[in-house]
């Protein structure tokens, strides 16, 4: 018998930089009175994030979905998307806002994300982008999804918000396509609190993304366009500068953990992760399982509530799939078997820095206990 936990243990902890060093930083604004409008830590968090991230073109945001929206206007998609059901509802959300209808794709099993394969017979008049999720930070199949765009003159914008510092063959991730949404709100791998930023390669378009993000002001007799209060204040900009400070440490935890967490569940039968990829640079950002009810005895439904009776919250990412959510679930669409297999029977298990190796032992223990032997 093996006892509860005595504190919950929740999927993520959000990690905070020294207290110390926040009210050292923030003092500053005490004496400037600066707070927002691109203020100095954010210009000063942009070029760090720049040369973290070693890429060229970098526009901060108040927040993920607020960077997708203005990512969305600014290349004047219109129509049709496709993208992928299985993804926080913000990134359907971002295009509905939009007036475009989201047009969901079905996905790949070892990987999660869009199938490169199905996309193009998806592709009518209407459709004016592609919109792919690294989802758990792992890279779609980004060659393939150029390619097909190339051939029918798509855009092609990544909710890249759980890849942050994932590089592929030594390139950032954030690199490839017409433009990367990064997420920092406090759950993710990299946070400002609440935070987001586009990544891209023309350098033309920060102007753009600037206007958009600030009501469309240039100076202060010209507005030139209509625009939207997007902007990242300077408190978010110092916790970002601080974390930047501690985020590898964190991912070098995190990959610890998930190196546990395979180790003692490679022997659990009916229960499976996605494999890491040789020429990927992970970030560990989530630890997703897929619970099989043949094997394991459970579903995941039923090992997700037994795990409640021990004090630990997985989470049931993603689920509901976007395509079967209230907004969209009445849209005509196309198979999407593949994704509603893995809503069924994926969850998270708690990962975050400070999660103890002990702590991931007994969770494990916990689970193989409750099998069904
Ligand atoms: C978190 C998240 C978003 C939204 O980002 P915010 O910064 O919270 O607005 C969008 N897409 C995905 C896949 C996310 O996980």
């Amino acid at each position: 018998m093996i006892e509860k936990f005595s504190d919950p243990i929740l999927v993520s902890k959000t990690y905070l930089p020294d207290k110390l060093k926040f009210d050292a930083l923030t003092e500053q604004l005490w004496k400037s009175r600066w707070l927002t409008n691109n203020g100095y830590f954010h210009n000063e968090f942009s070029e760090k994030l720049k040369q973290f991230l070693r890429v060229s073109n970098l526009t901060l945001f108040t927040n993920g979905t607020l960077a997708l929206d203005i990512a969305i206007k600014a290349f004047k998609l219109k129509g049709e998307i496709i993208t992928t059901p299985f993804t926080f509802v913000a990134t359907a959300h971002a295009i509905s806002l939009n007036n475009i209808k989201p047009v969901f794709c079905d996905i790949e099993l070892n990987t999660f994300n869009i199938d490169p394969n199905k996309i193009e017979s998806l592709i009518t008049e209407n459709t004016s982008a592609i919109l792919p999720v690294h989802v758990f930070g792992n890279p779609c199949a980004i060659d393939q999804i150029q390619k097909i765009a190339d051939k029918y003159k798509l855009k092609v914008i990544y909710d890249a918000a759980h890849a942050f510092n994932v590089f592929i063959d030594g390139k950032s991730i954030v690199e490839f396509g017409d433009a990367s949404m990064l997420s920092f709100h406090a759950t993710k791998v990299f946070h400002t609190i609440e935070g987001g930023a586009l990544v891209y390669p023309n350098s033309k378009l920060e102007k753009k993304f600037y206007l958009y993000k600030n009501f469309g002001i240039e100076n202060e007799d010209v507005i030139s366009m209509v625009g939207t209060n997007a902007k990242m204040n300077e408190f978010q900009a110092i916790m970002g500068l601080l974390n930047l400070e501690i985020v590898e440490d964190e991912i070098m935890k995190r990959k610890n953990i998930v190196d546990r967490y395979k180790r003692n569940l490679d022997n659990v039968a009916g229960i499976s992760y996605i494999k890491d990829i040789p020429n990927v640079k992970h970030n560990w950002a989530y630890f997703p399982i897929l619970v099989e009810q043949d094997k394991f005895g459970y579903f995941r439904d039923e090992l997700y509530n037994k795990l409640k009776d021990y004090n630990v919250f997985a989470r049931k990412y993603f689920y509901p799939l976007c395509s079967n959510i209230e907004p969209y679930r009445n849209m005509a669409k196309t198979d999407l078997s593949n994704a509603n297999y893995v809503a069924q029977r994926v969850m998270t298990l708690p990962l975050y820095g400070d999660l103890s190796l002990s702590d991931v032992d007994k969770i494990c223990l916990i689970i193989d206990s409750i099998r069904k032997k």
